[in-house]
């Protein structure tokens, strides 16, 4: 397996390194479950995704972990906003997330920890933090001293957000219970509160995986101050690399603009659909941007790939169904790009060449997509010839006979009837080929 990666702390392309006979730990800071996701806080989920299935791919074993952060000042507040408790109202948004991950075809991460029900393990780390010195109590809650922890600041070259002064950029590992967090609280030896942000992705690492990840994900939103954090948190308390690899995917931007609720640009899949577009038509466009550049979404950059999307399956439903085997030097391509820090652009590329090549047979070109598509996540698979209701296959088979007799004007008004139907038809050498519009 040589999958090499652009690591945010090596500040280069690295190889990710094997680990010896275990499987390779990935922890994905998971989404925030108070609203539903959406298409930018999806693109980094797929990334996730497209990580995974190319370790997979490539023959390694993969325990992906994902965290639901369930408690934190969103959810609290979106809780009271709505009249419920905490747990009804994100378990709501986390079953709607799930189930945009699964409409994605993004593969279910081997865990996926809830913050609130690993408090215990936030409040043994703060208490070995208070105990070596590396954290301290004021008024409104636990502190961690940045000045305390030498290293600060190495994986994104920033120490303080802009205008911050030096003393205010030490971040609260537990924030003490105020009256708008309701019944949202936990007891603790250093006082009754909740956990901050920061220190549930250091107990939830911790917990699942152990003092060290092999590879930690997030978008570069993340990298400085919540990554930072985690690594001042953890290593503080294991002397241990928090990650070995971490790796940042770039944002998506809507029209060029940052997404913001006054924009009225914060789409979600349902708006996507709501529009004609179905959630993989997303998943193609976002394979042809690589993920650390940023990319900018579009309806039109969508609508293109909608249709590049159904040629594919139209190309893919049209080959032999017959059992071939893989095209060796086309795998070989496709296994370089994306082991090239994941150059799925590349990638997508390949499938039209391979399709526009005619010096393979078509049993061969299919059997090299489907497995491609164990890491692309296209669902070609499970894709089905569209079923042709019995009066528009005898209407195909009267413009048949029409066209026979050089009828024209009759197979014409037959294609007419059928495509108002709601099917198109192509003459090809081998017959008329009908698809559903
Ligand atoms: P949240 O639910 O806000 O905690 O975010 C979940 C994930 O989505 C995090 O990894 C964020 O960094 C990521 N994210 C948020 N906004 C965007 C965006 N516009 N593009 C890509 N990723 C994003
Ligand atoms: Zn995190």
């Amino acid at each position: 397996m040589v999958l090499k990666l652009y690591n945010t702390l090596a500040r280069d392309l690295a190889p990710v390194t094997a680990p010896p006979e275990r499987p390779l730990s990935i922890y994905a800071c998971g989404p925030t479950v108070y609203d539903y996701a959406h298409i930018g806080n999806l693109r980094t989920f797929v990334t996730n995704d497209l990580l995974r299935r190319t370790l997979e791919y490539l023959g390694q074993e993969v325990e992906l972990v994902m965290n639901i952060t369930d408690v934190d000042d969103k959810t609290i507040a979106g809780a009271r906003a709505a009249g419920e408790t905490l747990t009804d109202f994100t378990r709501r948004y986390e079953d709607y997330f799930l189930a945009d991950l699964a409409a994605l075809n993004v593969k279910t991460p081997a865990a996926k920890p809830r913050a609130t029900e690993h408090v215990p393990t936030m409040i043994a780390l703060i208490e070995k933090l208070l105990a070596n010195g590396r954290a301290y109590p004021a008024d409104d809650g636990v502190y961690f001293s940045i000045a305390r922890f030498p290293s600060y600041g190495k994986l994104s070259g920033r120490t303080e957000t802009e205008g911050e002064t030096e003393a205010s950029r030490d971040f609260a590992l537990w924030k003490f219970w105020k009256e708008e967090d309701g019944e949202t609280a936990w007891e603790a030896p250093f006082g009754k509160g909740r956990p901050g942000w920061h220190i549930e992705c250091s107990a939830m690492i911790a917990d699942l995986i152990g003092p060290t990840v092999d590879i930690h994900t997030g978008a570069t939103d993340l990298i400085f101050p919540h990554h930072e954090n985690e690594i001042a948190q953890s290593e503080s308390v294991y002397a241990a690399p928090l990650a070995r690899h971490w790796l940042h995917g770039a944002f998506l931007l809507v029209e060029g603009q940052k997404m913001s609720k006054s924009l009225g640009n914060v789409f979600t899949l349902r708006d996507l659909e709501n529009r004609g577009f179905s959630s993989l038509d997303y998943r193609y466009w976002l394979l042809t941007a690589h993920y650390r550049t940023q990319a900018n979404f579009t309806w039109e950059a969508l609508a293109g790939a909608q249709t590049a999307r159904g040629r594919l399956n139209d190309a893919f439903l049209d080959l032999d169904s017959g059992i071939g085997q893989a095209d060796e030097s086309y795998r070989a391509k496709f296994h370089d790009f994306i082991s090239d820090d994941l150059n799925f652009p590349q990638a997508v590329a390949l499938i039209w060449q391979l399709l526009a090549d005619s010096s393979l047979t078509p049993d061969v070109q299919r059997a090299t997509l489907l497995d491609f598509d164990r890491v692309l996540g296209l669902g070609l698979a499970e894709l089905k010839p569209p079923t042709i209701p019995p009066e528009i296959q005898n209407l195909l088979v009267e413009r048949e006979a029409a066209r026979k007799a050089r009828d024209f004007a009759t197979a014409d008004a037959l294609r007419a009837q059928i495509e108002t139907a709601g099917f198109t038809i192509e003459d090809t050498e081998k017959g008329q080929k009908i698809r559903v519009k």
